[in-house]
């Protein structure tokens, strides 16, 4: 059965409904409600005070396709991007909810129903993972659904064990995993090679089932609950019979358009697919209201929106282009999500000022880049460079430690930091001289690197 990406979703959707689920749609990429949160990263983010107990619904079971964005924060796929076959930073998050309504039996039940009676997928190519203390869990997986226990893996480490922080609500995890074939490389859950595209994580089920104390000691929850996510585009690329999430319906679409907007016939480049990974990021960010800056989430965003014109420049891209590739983009998901096409001469608007700017930089920083990457000795580029890319080029660190390690560099780090701090006690320096001069001379906004996640703005005084 081949099914499209837009009629997986439904289908899931349709499947939950009519097991009692609510149908909630999803919520935006920023959590105004949640500071703690970087981007909306998962399908439970719009339900943790329910899970809380600290807000009740009319319902206690849900259902919801959730867009969720992983670049930067506790979980950052962003360097995956281009490298794996299964991780983006924008992704869809399918999702099957119970608020003290259902447990384990129940949800184990209804993935391993839409999994192989629903969607037909053939039995012997799933296994499951379960957490090494959950003989409860094995036991529904043994006993109750009959999967050969040397396809159900236990597994001690804290990717089987969920928890929302320190304290709270958290619980054991069952992971639902697909084999691709022995013609890929990589192993098992557990095993050495887990790392490999082999074996590929479809779904994640949440056992919410204690709430931690601040001393450790775990409390039974009076009504545990179910929190599961499965990636839509994992489960499409199984459904339409290929290995990589890039080479389903929807990624092919946005592939060919880049390929045709950049001028490119090499379908296969790598850079391809990042600039397809990165246009859902960036178009979607924008649409729930962040704009490109140099602190916050409006860092995050300017740093994938200039990785991804790093990588059409790569590909000859002669012109400003990616702007241009939002129409295909809501060719492809505005029926599911209305909003994009409402937002979309704002979202172009936003991505063309902020290319134009950036390309005026980015010829000469890259050609400073590859001359000193041809010329060095040994295998780290040093901070001192790395920071002049960004203070003068505007090269955010990632994108150099991008750059370089295509050609099997890394980057100094902490020499980079290093700068940053010189930079700013400069800064703090001539700031002595009062505001208003500073006011006066200040050319340019310019980013204070703090680390990946934390950064401020200044005021550089030239
Ligand atoms: P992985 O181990 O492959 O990085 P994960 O364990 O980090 O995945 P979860 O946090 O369990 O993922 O999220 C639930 C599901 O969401 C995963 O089983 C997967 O199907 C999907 N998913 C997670 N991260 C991504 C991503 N970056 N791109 C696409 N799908 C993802
Ligand atoms: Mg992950
Ligand atoms: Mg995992
Ligand atoms: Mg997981």
């Amino acid at each position: 059965m081949t099914l499209s990406t837009a009629q997986i979703r439904s289908a899931f959707i349709d499947f939950f409904a009519k097991q009692g689920h609510q149908a909630v749609p999803s919520s935006s990429l920023i959590p105004h409600d949640d500071p703690t949160l970087l981007f909306t990263n998962a399908g439970m983010n719009q339900f943790k005070d329910v899970f809380l107990g600290a807000e009740k619904r009319a319902y206690t079971r849900a259902v919801s396709s959730q867009r969720c964005v992983r670049a930067g924060g506790k979980h950052n796929d962003l360097d995956n991007v281009g490298y794996t076959a299964r991780h983006h930073t924008f992704f869809e998050m399918l999702g099957n909810f119970s608020f003290g309504d259902y447990f384990k039996t129940e949800a184990i039940q209804f993935a391993w129903q839409f999994l192989t009676e629903e969607l037909k997928l053939p039995k012997e190519k799933l296994l499951v993972t379960v957490y090494s203390e959950d003989d409860e869990a094995y036991g529904i997986w043994k006993d109750t659904i009959g999967i050969p226990e040397e396809k159900i893996i236990r597994i001690s480490t804290s990717d089987n064990f969920w928890s929302m922080g320190d304290t709270g609500p958290c619980g054991p995890c069952s992971e639902i995993f697909y084999d691709h074939g022995e013609h890929i490389w990589g192993g098992p859950p557990g095993s050495p090679e887990e790392d490999g595209d082999r074996f590929i994580e479809i779904w994640n089920l949440v056992f919410m089932q204690f709430n931690r104390q601040a001393d450790g000691t775990m409390e039974p929850l009076p009504k545990p609950s179910i929190d599961t996510g499965m990636g839509l585009e994992r489960i499409s690329a199984i459904m339409q019979n290929v290995h990589s999430n890039y080479e389903i319906d929807l990624f092919q679409a946005l592939i060919k358009a880049a390929a045709e907007i950049v001028g490119t016939a090499d379908i296969e480049n790598k850079s391809l697919r990042v600039i397809a990974d990165h246009i859902r990021s960036c178009a979607f960010l924008i649409c729930d209201g962040a704009m490109p800056s140099n602190e916050g989430r409006g860092y995050v965003l300017r740093r994938i929106i200039r990785r991804a014109v790093r990588h059409g420049y790569k590909l000859g891209a002669s012109d400003i282009f990616f702007y241009r590739l939002v129409q295909a983009l809501c060719d492809q998901m505005s029926d599911a999500y209305p909003e994009l096409k409402e937002q979309q001469a704002v979202i172009e608007k936003v991505l063309r000022v902020e290319e134009e700017q950036f390309s005026r930089t980015l010829e000469r920083g890259m050609s400073l880049l590859n001359q000193a990457l041809g010329d060095m000795e040994g295998d780290i580029v040093p901070g001192e460079l790395v920071f002049k890319l960004y203070d003068t080029y505007g090269f955010p660190a990632d994108l150099t430690a991008d750059v370089a390690r295509e050609k099997g560099f890394a980057i100094d780090e902490e020499g980079f930091a290093a700068n940053m701090q010189k930079q700013r006690e400069r800064a703090q320096q001539s700031s002595q001289f009062g505001a208003d001069y500073a006011n006066v001379v200040s050319v340019d906004h310019i980013t204070q690197f703090t680390g990946y996640e934390k950064v401020e703005q200044t005021s550089e005084v030239v």
